[in-house]
């Protein structure tokens, strides 16, 4: 049975306001960054992104960064770059988006599957010491929704002949400890698309203390050529290009990177924004009965990139038909990767075979949360989840058998 619309739905005028899962920052201030590259004859990868660069490595504490047009191409170019193909194994949570071990599989290689910890949600690193075999090239820890898995301690266990590569699309403005996405690992990389923390619509950026590395992954971003198109023309003098090693297309145009720096100095800001919504839907769900949230992690500052919840075995897709219906956005982050047809398929790995990660994305689904959430949209997001849940039980709504 549907829940009863109430006039916490309604505005004054009795219509019910949708709120939206996710609504971006961005407004004609910023439009105005991308006009001025226009009115410059390049709009490919150039001096505004080179700026952007110089302002991730200060940011981080690098001393290399690239941007590159997504997470996902950023990561196949450090994969290229690190010579990981067929044969080799990297170590993937199975609880994180498609993509961490999608771009494993397009390079060739194959994703080993880890398990994580029920309450944090974060790759178990006791799992990952179990996975490591003689053909382990590479681990991709995810700081999945922007807390911070403990690479130091990753480190320890997996050593330094095994890269790693850490999954930072959640975590730009994340700390643990005194650390930042970069300090232990072998590259971080980071996801600007659109409904990120930091976005400029699709966009990535890969940063690095490995000067070796990111002279190979310079060259992996951009089809293996010797040289990025603005230096070709360098002197205004044509020169020829060679190509050493096989690589993707992932620079970011500046067009992209002008919607970057100003983000990039508000990000903390904007961080303590998303504390204090965290902090209202915390308080008000600690009194809800059957809803779960997840645990954090001590000595960490989370970016907190999304807000997800579990509800009870089974109730999960009833629980988003009834928030939907109520108008309120919600997406799940996420259903467990090794259960997708495709890697079903292929690998053949029983869902219960990784049963943390198989558990949560069967019962975790996301409220809204964005810097621009106001009071009143997410009274009403607080409003509509603990009626949903108060209502959970002894109704008669299609419960799924797992
Ligand atoms: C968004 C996301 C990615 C992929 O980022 P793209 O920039 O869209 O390629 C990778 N990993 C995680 C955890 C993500 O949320």
């Amino acid at each position: 049975m549907n829940r009863q619309l109430t006039n916490a739905d309604r505005d004054a005028h009795g219509v019910v306001t949708p709120v939206p899962f996710f609504r971006h920052g961005l407004t004609s201030t910023d439009a105005e960054k991308i006009a001025q590259v226009l009115s410059t004859p390049f709009l490919t990868s150039g001096q505004v992104g080179r700026g952007v660069e110089a302002q991730l490595c200060e940011f981080f504490g690098v001393s290399d960064a690239k941007l590159t047009n997504s997470w996902t191409n950023g990561a196949v170019a450090v994969l290229l770059a690190l010579g990981i193909g067929p044969g080799d194994e990297v170590i993937v949570p199975a609880m994180t988006f498609i993509a961490s071990a999608n771009t494993v599989e397009l390079v060739g290689a194959t994703p080993v599957f880890v398990d994580v910890d029920p309450s944090t949600q974060l790759i178990n690193l006791n799992e990952v010491k179990s996975a490591v075999s003689p053909r382990t090239k590479a681990v991709i820890p995810v700081h999945l929704y922007g807390q911070m898995v403990d690479v130091g301690a990753l480190r320890a266990i997996v050593g330094s002949d095994i890269r790693i590569i850490e999954d930072c699309a959640h975590a730009f403005e994340s700390t643990l400890g005194s650390d930042r996405p970069g300090a232990h690992s072998d590259a971080a990389i980071f996801s600007f698309y659109a409904t990120k923390n930091v976005t400029c619509g699709e966009g990535g950026a890969i940063i690095s203390n490995d000067s070796e590395l990111m002279s190979n992954v310079r060259q992996t971003v951009l089809h293996g050529m010797s040289a990025g198109a603005d230096r070709r023309f360098e002197g205004a003098l044509y020169r020829h290009w060679e190509m050493e090693t096989l690589g993707t297309k992932a620079n970011l145009p500046d067009l992209l990177a002008a919607l970057l720096p100003e983000q990039i100095e508000t990000v903390e800001t904007k961080r303590d924004i998303r504390e204090g919504l965290v902090a209202r839907y915390d308080s008000a769900f600690s009194s809800v009965a059957n809803l779960e949230t997840v645990a954090p992690v001590a000595n960490g500052v989370s970016a907190h990139h999304l807000y997800p919840i579990g509800t009870p075995k089974g109730a999960r897709d009833r629980v988003l038909y009834e928030l939907n219906a109520a108008g309120v956005g919600t997406t799940v982050n996420y259903r467990a990767v090794h259960t997708m047809t495709y890697y079903e398929r292929k690998y053949q790995i029983a869902p219960d075979a990784i049963p943390n990660a198989f558990d949560w994305g069967e019962r975790t689904l996301s409220l809204p949360l964005f810097p621009g959430l106001t009071t009143r949209e997410q009274d009403r997001v607080i409003e509509v989840v603990t009626s949903v849940f108060a209502n959970l039980d002894g109704s008669e709504g299609p419960r799924r058998e797992q």
